[in-house]
């Protein structure tokens, strides 16, 4: 691992800055941190709100990244409070956590690191901690004492595994009495700690044990997988076939969102000759085990199963794994605390790859990444000596450890459309742009399509500043064209594992007197305004069924279904079969919990495409109005004499997809002012 510190860059910086500098070079390294992981702290004296000079240590506060924290996100903490501390033989979590809230210097500060107290205690200037893969690869082996002792040497104190907290603290400030002249502190199961006089010594130090070992660990990890026995299936159509039928099995209670992936080190893993009980052992410290779960959930696929089998052998294992999470924790419980959901996060199929849950997309992208890198330090450790990791009640502990439990309850609740997945097509204007818009506020994960795919990436992309990279998915489709809309779910499966949502928009308007119609314009209104929504809702509709867990269908349609204007045949017409098939869908879906329902907006005018200049012309002439009035015209014909915007069928839309009518199906809606003419009956 290189140094990258440039010293005279960091000349010119405050203590303060230089933490800042510190922490970005840790937070840079994914195989030292990952995902909030690891913290780092300084003292120095700073000014209190009275203008008075203290003692401060200005540590991570819980909840940020190393590698994007800023300075505000380390709280001071006054040193000459919390060092008497020292003196006490014991303090409780919630007593260290109390106490620490009354040592910030400014009230309004970020909580404190759970881990403060460690470095509060050391008598040094700069505390850096990490959980290096390659440390960790050396301590989660059964002999850790002789295996670090010789990668290491007899400089570095080694302590067992106790959870953080006050215990934790004292005992390592204690030894580094014993052992003063030590360069750093190894937690077995946990990490490591380093110090110095200044920032940059502490870091260099860290860099300097880390690369040890990775030396150590790169000179002994030898591949106990033959490459002749290595089995890789990998078959895109297989897996994107079972990813619906995981998502549903694992969501039982609480929606997950799943994303895949598949790489060398993960088919290799798969195909360790001891996979089977390697996978047994456990999370490699409780950081990881708060992303991944203790275990990961392992199914020993061959080549000879086909998806049917497969996802026979899944449901199995899910099965099997929920019962074992059930009477683990059972085993391991004080009853203080109700059972948290016992699926599975990590989901590992030999020969194929590894799926990642979560709450979101996010979650399940970071529990891929700290999987991942679970997998290097599972291997290593394994061809170093034999892989250990913390004890069933110790993993009990960490899983149910009241601050975290507690940190959980601060979250923020779930929205209307959280942990769901929804697709938009049409989503790059008008009515579509404002569901999709919509849709994210709730907290949905949105696949939006158009085939304006210029449009629709600028949409996107100025929806990413608002809502993240990871909610919104832009891909180019085309409702009339199969192949497409099949690429676009193989895409959404891989991506969130399934669909919950299916917002039926994309639309075309033709116009013409029936008599005067190109026959072209008929075919292609019926392509897009029927043929489109029977292609994207039949592919909803099965990957819905795979799930098992219901789902929502929403049409839009148009007033012309109930009140077909002249010169509008071929529009209203493909509109009309449009209705008919949402019907269908609503009686063959009921029994598995799949809704689907119709919304009939009337003239929206902003955003539009459907109302180009021709349109306009050609309804103005037909009601006998000027272009320029049509839109006066249309308000004041209905009974509300309302405009009707996008925004007011997106909340319809929102209406209809979400828990909120999850007794309607079948139903058609009006969003039109009110017209008497289009009343539905
Ligand atoms: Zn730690």
């Amino acid at each position: 691992m290189l140094n990258n510190w440039k010293s005279e860059y960091s000349k010119s910086l405050s203590d303060l800055e230089k933490l800042v500098y510190q922490s970005h070079l840790i937070g840079a390294e994914q195989s030292l941190v990952l995902w909030g992981g690891g913290n780092t702290s300084i003292k120095t004296i700073e000014k209190d709100f009275f203008g008075v000079p203290q003692n401060v240590l200005r540590i991570k506060g819980s909840g940020s990244d190393l590698k994007s924290v800023e300075a505000k996100d380390f709280p001071a903490i006054n040193l000459d409070r919390v060092l008497p501390l020292l003196e006490r033989e014991h303090m409780s979590d919630d007593a260290m956590v109390d106490f620490l809230d009354h040592c910030l210097i400014e009230s309004s500060a970020p909580r404190p690191s759970i881990e403060t107290l460690l470095h509060a205690f050391l008598p040094f200037k700069s505390v850096v901690h990490s959980h290096a893969d390659a440390i960790l690869s050396l301590t989660n082996t059964k002999k850790h004492k002789d295996i670090i002792q010789k990668a290491l040497g007899g400089s570095i104190i080694v302590l067992p595994y106790m959870r953080p907290g006050f215990k934790l603290s004292k005992e390592s400030a204690e030894s580094l009495e014993k052992q003063n002249n030590a360069n750093g502190l190894i937690l077995v199961n946990h990490g490591l700690v380093t110090w110095g006089n200044t920032p940059e010594e502490a870091y260099s130090k860290h860099i300097d044990i880390v690369t040890q070992a990775e030396k150590f660990v790169t000179k002994t990890r030898k591949h106990k997988t033959q490459t002749e026995t290595q089995e890789r299936f990998y078959d895109q159509k297989l897996v994107s076939a079972v990813t619906p039928f995981i998502r549903g099995l694992i969501s039982k209670n609480d929606k997950s969102v799943l994303t895949f992936h598949s790489d060398e080190k993960i088919i290799e893993f798969a195909n360790m000759e001891n996979i089977e009980s390697l996978i047994k052992i456990g999370a490699a410290t409780p950081d990881h085990l708060m992303h991944s779960k203790r275990l990961p959930l392992f199914v020993k696929n061959t080549d000879k199963y086909d998806s049917e089998e497969l996802v026979l052998e899944i449901k199995n294992a899910v099965d099997k794994y929920t019962n074992n999470y059930t009477k683990w924790f059972s085993k391991h419980s004080d009853h203080a605390h109700p059972m948290l959901d016992p699926f599975p996060r990590v989901i590992i199929i030999r020969g194929l790859g590894m799926w990642t849950a979560g709450k979101d997309k996010r979650s399940a992208h970071i529990a891929q990444d700290i999987y991942s890198h679970t997998i290097d330090i599972v291997i290593n450790a394994d061809s170093i000596d034999s892989y250990t990791s913390l004890s069933d009640q110790q993993s009990y502990d960490a899983e149910y450890w009241p601050l975290e439990l507690y940190k959980k309850s601060l979250a923020p609740a779930n929205k209307e459309l959280s942990r769901q997945v929804a697709l938009v097509t049409g989503a790059a204007s008008g009515i579509g742009k404002a569901i999709t818009h919509r849709f994210l506020q709730e907290g949905a994960h949105v696949i939006a399509t158009d085939v304006d795919y210029e449009s629709l990436k600028i949409l996107s992309d100025d929806l990413c500043k608002s809502y993240g990279n990871d909610r919104i998915l832009p891909v180019k489709m085309d409702v009339t064209n199969e192949s497409e809309v099949l690429a676009a779910f193989e895409n959404i499966k891989l991506n969130f594992g399934g669909l919950d949502i299916l917002v039926s928009n994309a639309g075309v308007a033709y116009t013409g007197l029936i008599n005067n119609l190109d026959s072209k314009d008929w075919e292609k209104s019926f392509a897009v305004n029927a043929t489109g929504h029977f292609l994207v809702s039949k592919h909803s509709i099965n990957t819905m069924r795979h799930q098992n867990i219901g789902g929502s269908i929403i049409f839009i349609a148009t007033k012309n279904v109930t009140s077909p204007g002249a010169a509008l045949g071929a529009y209203s017409a493909a509109k009309a079969a449009e209705a008919q098939l949402a019907r269908v869908i609503a009686i063959e879906n009921g029994e598995y919990g799949i809704r689907s329902n119709i919304i009939n907006p009337d003239a929206i005018f902003e955003d539009s495409n459907l109302w180009s200049s021709e349109v306009k012309e050609e309804r103005a002439k037909a009601h006998g109005v000027l272009a320029e009035e049509i839109q006066d015209f249309y308000r004041k014909r209905t009974l509300l004499k309302q405009a009707v915007t996008a925004e007011d069928v997106a909340e319809t839309a929102l209406f209809l997809a979400s828990d909120r009518s999850m007794k309607t199906t079948g139903a058609m809606i009006p969003v039109d002012a009110g017209i008497r003419d289009a009343f539905v009956r």
